[in-house]
């Protein structure tokens, strides 16, 4: 086997013509039956680097993998282009679960994935033995380890793999990068002087945005119907909110559904099934929700709240735009989100507080970033970009700085007089010179800044604050509900007249302008989502329903923008379109062929 064999197996069945980075050199070490571990992003490019070592090299590969749900999607995948694959797990009947294994036996597949309960268990060992697969592939790998999350215990006894096949070549992926992470991966698995690859986590087709979370629903209304036949996932914070959030959409005429983990398997498993068919296009969920599925053409991701950690925000973003095409994330950003989270991880999990706290924090310091969001995302993963990146908020719609030095002076000499006695809302409620009856009751409306600073709308002053407590001007005693505290750095402004740039605040209407003057300067439409592109959209949906499988399994996204863009309209201008194989131009070539020539008007 050498790189030629894998080059040729990638464009025959995968129709793909080049490796992305480390493929090649990780599949290089398999053959050279060398252990691997694999960090990549999701939608980074993990299974091909052990299926095509699994297709190439003679015998069956094993793949361990802990979800159901994503094994039944990649044995579709494989077998829809052309590949001998099974799984084992307990969602098959005895008698296809020994039907596979015979077929293990026999070498009739290529590929073999098992749940890490079936591969631990003592029935399963005799098989394995005699059928010496050619490669183990430990997917999800970091289930291993016990410090991150999806902790699975069965996978501490993957151990025995490397006992017993001392030279069979082991490859652990995962897209969880932390340093501990990949030593008990390592050490568990018993690997074998491993090389180590360690992909880019930058998932560049995917957008940043940031909005404060002021009116977020007309927002998210907005933003869907500007995106028509698009699946997106909207991610909220509690089960009760995914449900609200359906039907106020539904109200809007948004076919909305909701996910969550309180609801029954069935109902669950039903809306599930209609996302991945691309007959539900919009669901609101809990984080539970895009674990168990590999649904690759995910259009669009929103953050309802604020996520707890930027490993969490990261793992959630990535669920879209996994072929590769352009794929958009909002996260709507409020203070009071900060406070819940707060709560949750100290009253809950007062076990590694700090630490949780600590991630927070820099979560909402994302949130809150005055420069390029992807520099600050990568820098959190220990990954540095030279230059900004283009495809985020700040970087399409820099940030006009103000003298904030005033607007300074105001809030600190506020709070110094207040004496650090009250929160953020408290506050701006008293520069602004509220009349509510708690101001008059403790008798704030006395105090000299009562009302100093009337002309600023609460939501602004409010996006200054925070500009203030980002940059060390003002603290929160979290320990002292919340409330409001000066620092050495505030006596510079107060005493000695420091000047304090702020971001000016954009608001919502100037905001949308701003969107509507870009959406102009870009005069034709986007080119890969044109009429074709809906034309084979929707012949690819006929298809996936003829066929029982989901539409991305047929064609993905990235393949029908190529498709649209190409116009293909002979085998072998079909066969050079990325993402189409033998077999699918063999299955569905002619088919999409008449479709765009019936759009030329041939
Ligand atoms: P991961 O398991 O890392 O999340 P996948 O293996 O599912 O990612 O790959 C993500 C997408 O990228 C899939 O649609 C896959 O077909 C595509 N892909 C992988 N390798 C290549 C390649 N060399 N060229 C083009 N597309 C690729
Ligand atoms: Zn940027």
């Amino acid at each position: 086997m050498n790189l030629g064999t894998a080059q040729e197996a990638l464009k025959k069945y995968f129709g793909y013509s080049s490796f992305r980075p480390m493929q090649a050199e990780i599949i290089e070490q398999v053959y050279a039956h060398k252990d691997a571990l694999v960090l990549m992003p999701t939608g980074g490019g993990k299974s091909i680097c052990y299926q095509i070592p699994a297709i190439t090299m003679p015998g069956t590969a094993l793949v361990v993998s802990p979800l159901i749900s994503l094994m039944k999607d990649q044995v579709e995948a494989l077998r829809g282009v052309g590949i001998p694959a099974a799984f084992l797990n307990s969602s098959l009947s005895d008698l296809e679960q020994r039907q596979v294994e015979d077929d293990f036996f026999n070498k009739k597949i290529k590929l073999l994935y098992v749940s890490p309960e079936k591969v631990v268990s003592q029935q399963f060992f005799p098989l394995l033995q005699k059928a010496q697969p050619s490669l183990f592939a430990i997917d999800e790998a970091h289930c291993i380890s016990s410090w991150g999350h999806d902790f699975r215990p069965e996978y501490t006894q993957l151990k025995f793999i490397k006992k017993n096949f001392p030279t069979t070549p082991i490859i652990a992926l995962t897209a969880t990068a932390d340093k501990l992470t990949r030593k008990d991966i390592t050490q568990q698995l018993h690997l074998n002087e491993p090389e180590v690859f360690i992909a880019s986590f930058d998932r560049p087709n995917l957008s940043l945005e940031v909005r404060p979370g002021q009116r977020r629903r007309e927002q998210i209304i907005r933003f869907i119907q500007k995106r028509p036949n698009q699946a997106g996932i909207i991610y909220c914070l509690s089960r009760k909110s995914t449900e609200e959030l359906a039907d106020k959409l539904q109200a809007a005429g948004v076919d909305a559904a909701y996910y969550h983990a309180g609801m029954d398997a069935a109902e669950r498993s039903l809306v599930q099934e209609a996302f991945i068919n691309d007959n539900q296009l919009v669901v609101c969920a809990t984080i539970a929700f895009g674990m168990g599925i590999d649904k690759s053409n995910v259009r669009w991701v929103i953050h309802y709240n604020l996520p707890k950690n930027i490993e969490s925000y990261y793992q959630e973003i990535g669920r879209a735009g996994r072929d590769g095409a352009k794929a958009d994330t909002l996260l709507f950003y409020s203070y009071n989100d900060v406070t819940i989270l707060r709560d949750i991880l100290t009253q809950n999990e007062s076990s590694k507080a700090d630490l949780k706290l600590a991630k927070l924090d820099r979560m909402q310091q994302y949130a809150e970033a005055v420069g390029c969001r992807r520099r600050i995302l990568l820098s959190y993963f220990s990954e540095d970009i030279q230059e900004d990146c283009g495809n985020c908020d700040i970087c399409k719609n820099p940030p006009k700085s103000i003298d904030g030095t005033v607007i300074a002076q105001k809030a600190l000499s506020a709070i110094y007089r207040l004496r650090g006695t009250v929160g953020m809302s408290m506050l701006i409620d008293i520069l602004r010179g509220s009349g509510k009856r708690e101001i008059f009751e403790r008798g704030y409306q006395n105090i000299k800044t009562y009302g100093a600073g009337r002309d600023i709308p609460f939501l602004e002053w409010q996006h200054y604050m925070l500009q203030l407590l980002n940059m060390g001007y003002i603290e929160i005693a979290h320990d002292q509900h919340g409330v409001l505290k000066l620092t050495t750095a505030s006596n510079r402004v107060l005493f000695e007249q420091e000047k304090v740039p702020l971001v000016r605040f954009a608001t919502l209407k100037e905001r949308r302008d701003a969107e509507k003057e870009r959406a102009k300067k870009a005069t034709r439409p986007q080119r890969s989502r044109n009429e074709l592109f809906e034309h084979l959209r929707q012949l690819r949906k006929q298809l996936a329903q003829q066929r029982g499988v989901p539409p991305y399994i047929i064609f993905n996204d990235a393949t029908l923008e190529e498709m649209a863009a190409m116009k293909p309209v002979s085998d072998e201008e079909m066969i050079n379109i990325s993402g189409v194989g033998e077999r699918k131009l063999h299955l569905y070539g002619s088919t999409f062929i008449n479709a765009i020539e019936e759009y030329l008007g041939k």
